[in-house]
């Protein structure tokens, strides 16, 4: 059986061309020792967020803006094939598929500005692009450097719902295409780099899978083709106990449990897309997170939930800009429906609830959503409930705003008793006010929210605890 490696390489392992050679490198490393490698790709970093915003000043009639930045963009992959490519053919060709798709920012930002109108669905398309540039520079440098490679758009690999910019795949609609595109490639033992973060519809319309979405796309690919392997490298070694920009002192988990990066991720360390898991976890493929700037450097392997690892405590992470919404009142006791009628309005706004926490007297439920979706959420919750705000069932429902989710994450808090009061403890110490918190029934979690402006400082009380016991 020939073995199979998915390696995903992030933004900033796509950012300049001194990174996509560093990243090129390991490629090449890979190929030696495994039979069949296929690479998936992010944008070069920040170009994402260049065309959401050039999308957005379309919108908005910001002609001089779009304009702006889509040279910018241009100017950005120009610049990196000036300096990583050297054969005037690989060159000539990158400039030509990368002019051509600048010039469909263009032609699309124009589309939004003269319609007035801006859906999920082009946001998709233009957010799409990034990759298809980023992909044609790696592809292009490693056939420079002495590898078979040829850039693959994902759409015609990755099927999705038409959920326009947080889609689904289809797996088995997914393995059938993956199986069809790639197979050829690996007999010709060329490696396909491969678009991360989009797919397409069932009628090929491309959608994309969220933000950070390059990670689902390795797991996905790495899934349909039975790999034996997923590497996702990015710009930090591994998965640290928290962001270590934040926290200078964190250091690498070896291993950490599916269930903790479920956590994790979930309660807001970027490092890994939360949908990333399942896919791997359900064909028991070994997922690793590694840093291309320190490839031999420390590294976690994402291992099943069989192996608790030691410590209680083994990461904090922190959602911020979110708000908190409380609804209260002495009449919601007992009284049956109350929540599911509060979610289902908040769902109805589009918007998702990170954490929920109710008291047992059942006189108040709270929950956080993010800041931006407050004023919509408030308004959609008095209507749903303006016969019982009238009655004074509810005496109010309330947004306190700048509020930051901090988790403490470890699969081994079950097992030791008094974590939450430690926990409580040290913030209490630091003069810190605990406004909810919330538990998973599993105890992976123990989420609190807080003030904005004590977040880092719960991160770092959290953080101390774990430094104080040395989990690893
Ligand atoms: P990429 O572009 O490679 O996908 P991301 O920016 O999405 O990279 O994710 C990597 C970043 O995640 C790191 O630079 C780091 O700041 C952040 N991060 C947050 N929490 C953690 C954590 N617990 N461990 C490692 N990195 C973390
Ligand atoms: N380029 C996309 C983003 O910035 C996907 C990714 O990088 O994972 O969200
Ligand atoms: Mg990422």
């Amino acid at each position: 059986m020939e073995k199979t490696l998915v390696m995903k390489f992030g933004g900033t392992s796509m950012g300049d061309a001194d990174a996509i050679r560093q990243s090129a490198t390991i490629v090449r490393n890979a190929k030696n020792q495994w039979s069949r490698v296929a690479v998936v790709v992010s944008a070069m970093s920040g170009v994402t967020d260049m065309l959401l915003e050039g999308a957005y000043a379309a919108a908005d009639n910001r002609i001089a803006d779009y304009n702006e930045i889509t040279e910018q963009i241009q100017q950005k992959h120009l610049r990196a094939v000036a300096e990583l490519l050297k054969t005037s053919q690989e060159k000539d060709h990158v400039q030509k598929v990368n002019t051509e798709l600048i010039h469909e920012v263009l032609t699309l930002c124009n589309a939004i500005q003269i319609l007035n109108e801006l859906s999920p669905r082009g946001l998709d398309l233009i957010s799409s692009l990034g990759e298809t540039m980023s992909v044609q520079l790696l592809a292009a440098h490693l056939r420079e450097t002495g590898c078979k490679a040829e850039a693959v758009h994902s759409k015609d690999l990755i099927r999705t719902d038409s959920v326009f910019q947080s889609a689904y795949p289809d797996l088995d609609a997914t393995r059938e295409l993956c199986r069809a595109e790639l197979e050829p490639l690996f007999e010709d033992k060329i490696i396909p780099v491969i678009t991360g973060f989009i797919g397409s519809n069932e009628e090929g319309i491309i959608t994309t899978l969220g933000r950070g979405g390059s990670d689902f796309s390795a797991a996905i690919i790495g899934s349909a083709l039975n790999a034996d392997e997923v590497w996702i490298w990015t710009d930090v070694d591994g998965i640290m106990t928290t962001d270590p920009r934040l926290v200078p002192e964190a250091f690498t988990l070896e291993t950490v449990t599916y269930r903790e990066i479920s956590e994790l991720s979930y309660f807001g360390a970027k490092v890994l897309h939360p949908k990333t898991i399942r896919p791997v976890i359900e064909r028991g493929i070994a997922l690793w997170v590694k840093n291309t700037f320190n490839p031999q450097g420390p590294a976690t392997q994402v291992i099943d939930n069989h192996a608790i690892p030691k410590g209680s405590i083994r990461a904090v992470t922190a959602i911020k800009t979110q708000c908190m919404v409380t609804i209260e009142g002495r009449g919601m006791i007992g009284v049956q429906g109350i929540a599911g009628r509060a979610f289902n309005a908040v769902a109805r706004t589009n918007t998702s609830v990170s954490l929920i926490s109710q008291a047992s007297s059942e006189q108040s439920i709270c929950f956080t959503i993010p800041s931006g979706a407050s004023d919509e959420v408030l308004a959609s919750l008095e209507k749903e409930f303006q016969a019982e705000l009238a009655r004074r069932d509810i005496d109010h429902i309330w947004i306190m705003d700048n509020v930051v989710i901090v988790t403490a994450v470890g699969v081994g808090m079950r097992h030791t008793p008094g974590v939450a009061g430690r926990i409580f403890s040290a913030l209490g110490e630091a003069g810190i006010n605990i406004i909810a918190i919330a538990q998973g029934s599993s105890e992976v979690s123990i989420s609190l929210v807080v003030e904005g402006a004590d977040a880092d400082e719960s991160i770092v009380k959290i953080h101390q605890l774990i430094i104080n016991t040395g989990a690893q």
